[in-house]
């Protein structure tokens, strides 16, 4: 993504005036400002500068004359690694294409590639569309490169998560186990 301006991204707009106007908006959200997000991330250090997402959305109108805003989106934030429990840089990037709705009905007719962004009146908060476009693609499991990790040593041993469905259960769909079959039967 390349640079966005160095000023933060205005919060409160009215998108279907935007639209009107092919307007482009750009700029920073700071994640600090983003509680749900924050939450599930590893803060930075008062040392390090502040952790931003970089933002820019295009209003428009695509062939079907149908509100919609292009989106992209990058932060570097510090996530926890899963194995070793260290902190490990991550990019997140998403992009995306949003068709503004004002009822469920005209979202359920809004074609798939088109993301329904519901509002009800003629204000909505582009803080929160950032932070839930983040969280969607915030890694659920985020790890080291191995070669990064902290814990390779204890790779084999990693135990499994007791909320985990049953291993035994997963057996049977196991890609390895195939191969494992086809070996055999190849002698
Ligand atoms: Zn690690």
């Amino acid at each position: 993504m390349s640079n966005v301006p160095n000023a933060e991204l205005p919060k409160t707009v009215d998108p279907f005036r935007l639209a009107e106007q092919n307007s482009t908006l750009e700029g920073f959200v700071p994640v600090s400002a983003l509680s749900r997000f924050a939450e599930v991330i590893l803060a930075a250090s008062s040392s390090e500068p502040a952790q931003q997402c970089q933002v820019r959305l295009t209003f428009g109108k695509d062939e079907e004359r149908r509100r919609i805003v292009d989106g992209e989106l990058e932060a570097e934030v510090m996530l926890e690694c899963q194995r070793c429990m260290k902190p490990m840089a991550a990019t997140l990037e998403s992009s995306f294409r949003l068709g503004l709705v004002t009822t469920d009905e005209q979202a359920q007719n809004l074609p798939r590639d088109l993301e329904p962004f519901l509002t009800e009146d003629f204000s909505v908060n582009l803080w929160t569309l950032v932070e839930d476009e983040l969280l969607l693609v915030l890694p659920p499991f985020p790890l080291h490169e191995r070669s990064d990790c902290q814990a390779t040593e204890v790779l084999e041993s990693f135990e499994p998560d007791p909320d985990e469905p049953d291993p035994a259960e997963e057996k049977r769909e196991n890609p390895f186990s195939v191969l494992a079959d086809l070996k055999k039967n190849r002698h």
